[in-house]
């Protein structure tokens, strides 16, 4: 049997949202969604080597307010994958950040996920596909899709994932912004402007319909259409992240004039999201929005890319 790594490294990819409808707050006080994602190539590596004792590092992007104690995603995995397993110890987590913090990307889960893939390889724990998936629900909604990757539809709360039909690489430009949003902050607001317009935010479940994706999104992706990918792209969120960061209308403004096939807010926001008809579009959407200023910083990257996994096998020292 090979001897187990002293240190594992696992990249895991921020998601966009290319559709996100939300239903009405259950009893339990979560909302039914319907959404697809998609993982996009901006990166977080977590590190997870054999230690005395158990410490967390955060470096990168946003690391200042990231927590460093158990309540970081990454140390919640580390521990729910080690329950009940003999090889399990104390161990040093290091994050490499590049995912922006409460930016509508799932950085935090990324993390998560990428912390069970690591801890699975370091201790030969030999997790099956089901065992990883409930770990991952467990420690958030965004988790199952961090470890699945590619483009998915995401029901329930977002973790009952079905991998979509899609064809074709999107470009995609990101504009972020320097004060991230709560997502539960976004979805009372979305709450709140919902009530204020007479709709009912609170019924039971079962007499509300489902939400659905689009065949518009899925005969879109099927085909790997960008424009129409870019039509159809849709948040029900977006009001809200509006309402809390009205800002966000002149970066969503600027895309469009630049001729952005499909701009909107990333998930929770306050991240924007522009899909763009070419490496050479998504350059010039990049430097117009830079230049602009409305962004705090502004990132291209690519989709669908992998979900967690293992970029360092950790057999150094
Ligand atoms: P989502 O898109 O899944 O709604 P988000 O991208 O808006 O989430 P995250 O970056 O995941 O937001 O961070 C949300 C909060 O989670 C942070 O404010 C932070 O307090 C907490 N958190 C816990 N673990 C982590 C982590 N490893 N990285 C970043 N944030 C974390």
């Amino acid at each position: 049997m090979p001897s187990l790594p002293e240190a594992v490294t696992v990249r895991a990819a921020a998601k966009v949202n290319l559709e996100l409808l939300v239903g009405p707050r259950d009893a339990s006080g979560y909302h039914a969604l319907a959404t697809v994602f998609q993982a996009v190539s901006l990166y977080d590596d977590v590190t997870v080597r054999r230690a005395r004792r158990c410490s967390l590092t955060v470096a990168g992007r946003d690391a200042e307010h990231v927590p460093t104690d158990e309540s970081n995603l990454a140390w919640r995995a580390v521990i729910a994958v080690g329950e009940g397993h003999p090889e399990a110890g104390p161990v040093a987590i290091s994050i490499a950040k590049d995912i922006p913090v409460a930016g509508g990307m799932a950085g935090g889960s990324a993390d998560g996920a990428a912390a069970l893939v690591a801890a699975d390889a370091l201790w030969g724990v030999g997790l099956s596909r089901t065992e990883l998936h409930r770990l991952a629900a467990g420690l958030g909604a965004d988790v199952p899709f961090s470890v699945l990757g590619g483009t998915a539809i995401g029901t329930g709360r977002g973790d009952e994932l079905a991998p979509a039909m899609a064809r074709g690489s999107y470009h995609w430009v990101f504009a972020f912004s320097d004060e991230g949003l709560s997502t539960p902050r976004v979805f009372a607001e979305l709450d709140r402007l919902r009530a204020e317009r007479g709709e009912d935010v609170s019924a039971p479940a079962q007499q509300q319909p489902e939400p659905e994706v689009s065949t518009a999104m899925m005969t879109a992706l099927l085909s790997g259409d960008a424009e129409a990918v870019g039509q159809a792209m849709h948040n029900d969120l977006q009001e809200a992240a509006l309402s809390l960061q009205p800002r966000l209308v002149d970066t969503l403004a600027i895309g469009q004039e630049c001729g952005a096939l499909g701009g909107i807010v990333s998930g929770s926001g306050p991240t924007c999201a522009f899909l763009a008809a070419s490496h050479e579009h998504a350059l010039d959407l990049a430097v117009a929005l830079t230049a602009s200023g409305v962004a705090s910083d502004v990132r291209r990257a690519q989709g669908p890319v992998p979900g967690a996994r293992l970029i360092h096998p950790g057999k150094e020292q």
